[in-house]
Formats: structure tokens, C-alpha cells, sequence
């Protein structure tokens, strides 16, 4: 027998001894499951597509944790596009707010891989292996239908933990981890096992927690939310008083269209009764609205006693579409949005940045010359191979020594460069003095950079060299 639920209210799915509420919702089949059900398999099928699809040479997408690139359709990132990065987050995050704000949790119930996955792919194999939410109730921890059932979990898991995973290492490299022997790629193997785990763990057991008590999204919505935004809502206006469909024939006076017959709480998959008004808990699945049109079609009375609906609506204040938030929050995206794109669309094909030197700064050179230590990192931010050259812009008086005359680098590669710039030591003051260095490549890509030379300090000549700080 199950331990009592609490009298007062904590989380849907904690009973009153604080052991785990198990939730089994039922299936409530309706106009909104099938609909449902067609977005998440086009979803599930463009979740796998995008490591696999190749653009640009390059996966559709791919944060690679290894290189620490994203690639984006065609678009490549490093950090040192900081301030695209930046832009393209902000970008992200106000479209969330902006869908929020119009369309509520839409994203849990309809589009969030987790939702997707559990109510798409899990909890059918469940239904179909052990019955129904009673039935799989009385069934023992061994029974072999839900040892089968733990079994094509633990393949499925397996499987979307490599499609999970070909987002951050993308697929070649997964391929080599997961055909090759574990003892060829530990390290590989154990993150290949490590996220199976988990993924066995959040969609066998773990469940309704994740959107309840883990993901941070799901905390936010109070503040993202207005009263006119899109939420699953019940028309308490219609529906009380609520009174049990075996009184109704003998209900006297006011009664409203609720029959109070918990077809609503019965499919809901995070537990919660929707008739108490708006919860965190709930994603917006849409399945109590399914369940009660089922009972309100029975009874021949309206639908929508559930349904689509806004905090406003519910309270009889009629829409509106332009609100603060609404037109904030979409001038906001237009204006970052705008700013990426012009970013994106009118970055450099290539990026150079001086860098701090590793070794002694100069080193005193035979004829009582300076040789200075200068470090470049050229970035190929292009699609195809390019060549580059350095010269010295200016200061006749001073000579670039470059260990190759012309620089190779790959498409979306970084390179660093090291050089030394010869110049007399009375050349410095303080220790110091600057050069212009010239750096172009074979298509039309020209930059100037200012570096610092670290030098004798009044001309002092030092053959040991010395650390200084940053150029
Ligand atoms: S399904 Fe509809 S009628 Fe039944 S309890 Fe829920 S709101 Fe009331
Ligand atoms: S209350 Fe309704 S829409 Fe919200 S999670 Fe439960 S079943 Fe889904």
C-alpha cells in the first residue's frame, strides 16, 4: 500500500513520510496528443539529424568541448569571438523571453527534449510492457515485463546519450569512442557510459523531478509570465460549483459544469490538480484539456472547461496583445538579434591577436643587437586554406625574423606564430619600445597590430633576457 499523501500541500510528488510519490499519469488521447505527438517526432527526428547533417563541411551544430568551437549552420565560433558569443546569448535568451511572454511553457510541454523523449518514447514502451498506471502499480520490482521494459531503456538510453553526446564531440570522434575498445579510449568509454547512466536514471526514475525540482526554467516562469500569457488554465467561473456526476441528477441549485470525476489529475504527468489554479509544476502538456473535453463531449456540454487560456481570460478581462512586456522584450531581440546578424555578416575572415611570450623577452644578440620575442596568433576564420605574411610596417631601423616567410593555416584553425623583431639597443627606452606589424593574407585580408618589444632598460643590454609582463 502506498504511504498517505500530505494534507498540506509540498510537491506532487513527496507522501506524507517524504518517500517518493510515484506518478503514473494515464493517456488521455484528444485533438492536443495528436498534435503532440507529430510535433515530437519531427523534433526527435531533427534532434538526430543535427550532429549528422553537414554544412559547410561542418555538423549542423556542434559545441566542441574538445576544440571549444560552436558551429552553428555554417557559422563558426571560437572564443575569441567573445562579443559574438556574447550577442548570440543574449539573442537566445530574449527569444525565450519573448516566447515565454506570448506563449507561456509551450517549450516544456511541446518541445523540451525531456518532455519529448519520456512522453513520446518511455512512458508508451511502459504502457505497452506494463498496462496501465494500476496494473504497473501491482507489478513486483522483478516481474520479467519490467525487466524487458529496463532493458530497451537501457539501449534507448544508450542511444540518445551518443546522439546527446555528438552535440559536444562531435559524431566522428564518437564513433572512434564507441567502436574501438574501452581500453583504447577510457576516457572516451567512461564519458560514452557515464551519460547513459544519467540518461537511464532522468527517464526510468528520475522523471517529473526534473522539470519539478531541477530545471532552472521552470523556476523562472513566475517572473516571465504576465496575466495574459498562453497557460493551461481551468474556468473555475464554469466549473463550480463542482458536483460528483452520480449527484447530479438529485443536484439542486447552482452547479457548476465540473463533475469532479479527477479525469483531469489522473493523466497529468507531474501529479498536480489543475483546478487549483495556476502551478510551477505545470509544463503545459496539455493532457488535462484532452481528459476533460473527453468527459465534457460525454456529458454533452462545451469544451474548453480546460483549456488554452490566460490568468486575464479566466478573470473575464478580454485580451490584449500589446503589453509592456510585449513590446520590451521584442524590441530588445530585434535590436540584439539585428546587431548579431550585422556581426556575423561582416566579421573579418581572419583574426589576429598578440600574445603573451612564454620564453625570455629578448636575448642580446653577438654584434650587442636586441632580438626581441614577439607572439601572434593568427585565426583562419574562413572555409578554405589561406596564406599569410608579416612584415614590419615602418621602423626602417628594425628587422623581422619569421621562421617561415609565408604561413599556412587550415580553414577555422588558430595558429600561434612566434617572430623576433632585431632592433639596436639604444632603440628602447625604459625598457621598451613599439613596431607596427603588417599582416596580410592571398585573398584581401590586411591588419595592422601595435606590439610592445620588451628591450634593455636604457639601453642596458641583458644577454640572460628577461620576463616582462604582458605585450
Ligand atoms: S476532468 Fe474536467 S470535469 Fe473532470 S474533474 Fe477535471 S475539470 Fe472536472
Ligand atoms: S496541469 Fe495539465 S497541462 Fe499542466 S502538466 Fe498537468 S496535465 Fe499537463
Amino acid at each position: 500500500m502506498s504511504p498517505p499523501l500530505p494534507h498540506h500541500r509540498i510537491l506532487s510528488t513527496l507522501n506524507e513520510d517524504g518517500t517518493r510519490n510515484w506518478i503514473r499519469p494515464k493517456l488521455a488521447r484528444g485533438r492536443f496528443l495528436r498534435r503532440r505527438r507529430i510535433v515530437a517526432w519531427a523534433l526527435i527526428a531533427l534532434f538526430v539529424a543535427l550532429p549528422l547533417v553537414r554544412i559547410g563541411g561542418r555538423p549542423a551544430l556542434l559545441i566542441d568541448l574538445v576544440t571549444r568551437e560552436l558551429s552553428a549552420f555554417g557559422a563558426v565560433f571560437r572564443p575569441s569571438n567573445g562579443f559574438l558569443l556574447l550577442l548570440l546569448g543574449l539573442t537566445i535568451v530574449l527569444a525565450v523571453f519573448v516566447l515565454t511572454a506570448l506563449l507561456g511553457r509551450v517549450w516544456c510541454g511541446w518541445g523540451c527534449p525531456h518532455t519529448v523523449y519520456l512522453e513520446h518514447v518511455f512512458r508508451p514502451i511502459e504502457r505497452w510492457l506494463e498496462g496501465t498506471p494500476a496494473q504497473q502499480a501491482r507489478l513486483s520490482r522483478f516481474a520479467p515485463r519490467r525487466l524487458i521494459k529496463w532493458a530497451i531503456y537501457a539501449a534507448l538510453a544508450f542511444a540518445i546519450a551518443n546522439v546527446f553526446l555528438a552535440y559536444f564531440v562531435g559524431v566522428d570522434r564518437l564513433r572512434v569512442w564507441v567502436l574501438e575498445s574501452p581500453a583504447v579510449h577510457t576516457g572516451g568509454f567512461g564519458v560514452v557510459a557515464l551519460v547513459t547512466v544519467l540518461m537511464l536514471a532522468n527517464f526510468g526514475w528520475f522523471r517529473e523531478q526534473t522539470c519539478i525540482v531541477a530545471c532552472p526554467y521552470g523556476r523562472l516562469q513566475s517572473v516571465l509570465l504576465d496575466r495574459q500569457s498562453l497557460i493551461v488554465g481551468y474556468d473555475a467561473r464554469r466549473g463550480e460549483p463542482r458536483t460528483k456526476a452520480k449527484k447530479l441528477a438529485v443536484a439542486t441549485g447552482a452547479r457548476g459544469d465540473c463533475v469532479d470525476c479527477s479525469a483531469c489529475v489522473a493523466v497529468c504527468p507531474t501529479g498536480i490538480d489543475i483546478r487549483d489554479g495556476l502551478q510551477m509544476e505545470c509544463v503545459g502538456c496539455a493532457q488535462c484539456i484532452d481528459a476533460c473535453d473527453a468527459v465534457m463531449d460525454k456529458l454533452h456540454r462545451p469544451r474548453h472547461l480546460i483549456g488554452y487560456t490566460s490568468q486575464d481570460q479566466l478573470a473575464g478581462v478580454p485580451r490584449k496583445l500589446l503589453r509592456p512586456r510585449l513590446v520590451v522584450y521584442p524590441a530588445l531581440l530585434a535590436i540584439v538579434g539585428s546587431l548579431f546578424v550585422w556581426a556575423v555578416a561582416s566579421r573579418a575572415t581572419s583574426e589576429v591577436t598578440a600574445l603573451r611570450n612564454d620564453g625570455p623577452s629578448f636575448v642580446t644578440l653577438p654584434d650587442g643587437r636586441i632580438a626581441s620575442a614577439v607572439q601572434l596568433k593568427i585565426e583562419n576564420e574562413s572555409d578554405e586554406p589561406r596564406h599569410y605574411v608579416i612584415s614590419l610596417a615602418g621602423s626602417p631601423d628594425a628587422v623581422l625574423k619569421s621562421p617561415l616567410a609565408v604561413w599556412e593555416i587550415r580553414p577555422h584553425h588558430a595558429q600561434p606564430i612566434p617572430l623576433y623583431v632585431e632592433a639596436a639597443a639604444s632603440t628602447f627606452h625604459h625598457g621598451e619600445r613599439r613596431v607596427h606589424l603588417r599582416i596580410f593574407d592571398d585573398q584581401q585580408f590586411e591588419r595592422i597590430v601595435t606590439v610592445t618589444l620588451l628591450g634593455p632598460d636604457g639601453g642596458e643590454a641583458d644577454d640572460r633576457g628577461r620576463e616582462r609582463g604582458e605585450r
